[in-house]
């Protein structure tokens, strides 16, 4: 049955701890080596030792958690789209028994993983916060035990009921983020969507009406596809570039592997004015591959056939991504393809806002 926002979760658990913490790696968790930084071990007692070091009154204040860990921990940039299957099951197999989810990630393809979680786990009825953070847990001035404690604290709120990203006092929607600063702690962003909380002094906000809680309601509804052909290449990323060429489009789309493309185009939808390269792109579509495409800028939206150039990309059945992030974009790309869908259905779908990406 469905939660509402009010129900007592805690009635229905199975664990005693209310929230399950799961590691994979990232540089969170890194610790020196001979050979230079990578995952370490020992997640639960680290973490734990981390959290003593906060004042009694917001340590008192943290939910029970238990930690488990990956076998095998990743920089996540190892991460594919295994990984995003794997987490996604993970969760499924656990969902009844944790009021909440913690995901501990390595912040490089993180918002990959959250866009991808938000389409397999339609229907979240609670919270699943992912986090990592930019320097190493033991590290001199790390953000790493402050984006812990908020990922702890917003996966306890049973009103939250979707992927979200918790960095840098932010709570920002999975499905929405991308990642925007390589070095400074205030690394993610939601350029076209309005932040679901933030901390505030001692206080974690979280602001209702922006989230998926009151704007989808019913029961879960995951969606576990296979990734295997995703993860074999399925799917191109194409960003333009000034004076690219339709063979070099042709060499990517006519290749029987790739069944699907996201474009990244020019500021609301632009690309060269070349009849050659449209022909490319309906030649593909003409063979039933799902082409899509959003602009290279962060900010703002695609609007197919604004200008003369992009007149043309309705016509060869490229499909508006609107101000979907490249993540999300990919990810849903990913997410229709794995399913034995007719193409007109994933055409419709990419179309429609499913989890609040567009
Ligand atoms: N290279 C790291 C990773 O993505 C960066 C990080 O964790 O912040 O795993």
């Amino acid at each position: 049955m469905a939660m509402t926002p009010h129900s007592p979760l805690a009635s229905n658990l199975t664990a005693r701890e209310r929230i399950l913490v799961i590691y994979t790696g990232g540089t969170i968790g890194m610790q020196q080596h001979a050979d230079g930084l990578a995952p370490g071990g020992d997640f639960a007692n680290r973490m734990a030792t981390a959290l003593s070091q906060l004042p009694l009154t917001q340590q008192q204040s943290l939910p029970s958690y238990k930690v488990i860990s990956y076998a095998k921990l990743i920089d996540s940039s190892a991460a594919t789209p295994l990984t995003w299957q794997q987490l996604a099951r993970d969760i499924n197999d656990q969902l009844t028994a944790y009021a909440g989810f913690v995901i501990i990630h390595g912040t490089d393809t993180l918002s990959w993983t959250a866009a991808s979680l938000a389409y397999q786990l339609q229907g979240l009825d609670r919270p699943v916060v992912i986090t990592g953070s930019m320097l190493p847990l033991e590290s001199q001035g790390s953000d790493a035990l402050d984006n812990l404690h908020g990922a702890l604290q917003f996966a306890a709120k049973p009103v939250l009921q979707e992927v979200a990203i918790y960095f840098a006092r932010q709570l920002l929607r999975g499905v929405r983020a991308i990642k925007q600063h390589s070095e400074a702690a205030n690394a993610f962003a939601s350029p076209n969507y309005p932040l679901l909380g933030e901390r505030v002094g001692d206080d974690f906000i979280y602001y209702p009406s922006r989230g998926l809680g009151l704007q989808q309601r019913g029961a879960p509804r995951f969606e576990l596809p296979d990734y295997n052909l995703v993860n074999q290449g399925e799917i191109v990323r194409i960003p333009l570039w000034p004076g690219i060429s339709a063979w070099q489009l042709d060499a990517w789309l006519s290749d029987s592997r790739v069944n699907g493309a996201l474009l990244q185009l020019w500021g609301a939808g632009n690309l060269p004015d070349d009849p050659s390269l449209l022909d490319v792109l309906a030649r593909a579509s003409g063979e039933g591959k799902l082409l899509a495409a959003i602009s290279q800028c962060p900010q703002g939206s695609v609007h197919l056939g604004a200008y003369a150039a992009g007149y043309g990309l309705s016509d060869a059945g490229v499909l508006a991504g609107d101000d979907m992030t490249p993540e999300a974009a990919f990810t849903k790309l990913a997410h229709l393809l794995a399913q034995p869908l007719a193409l007109e259905d994933q055409r419709q779908l990419f179309l429609t806002s499913l989890v609040g990406e567009r």
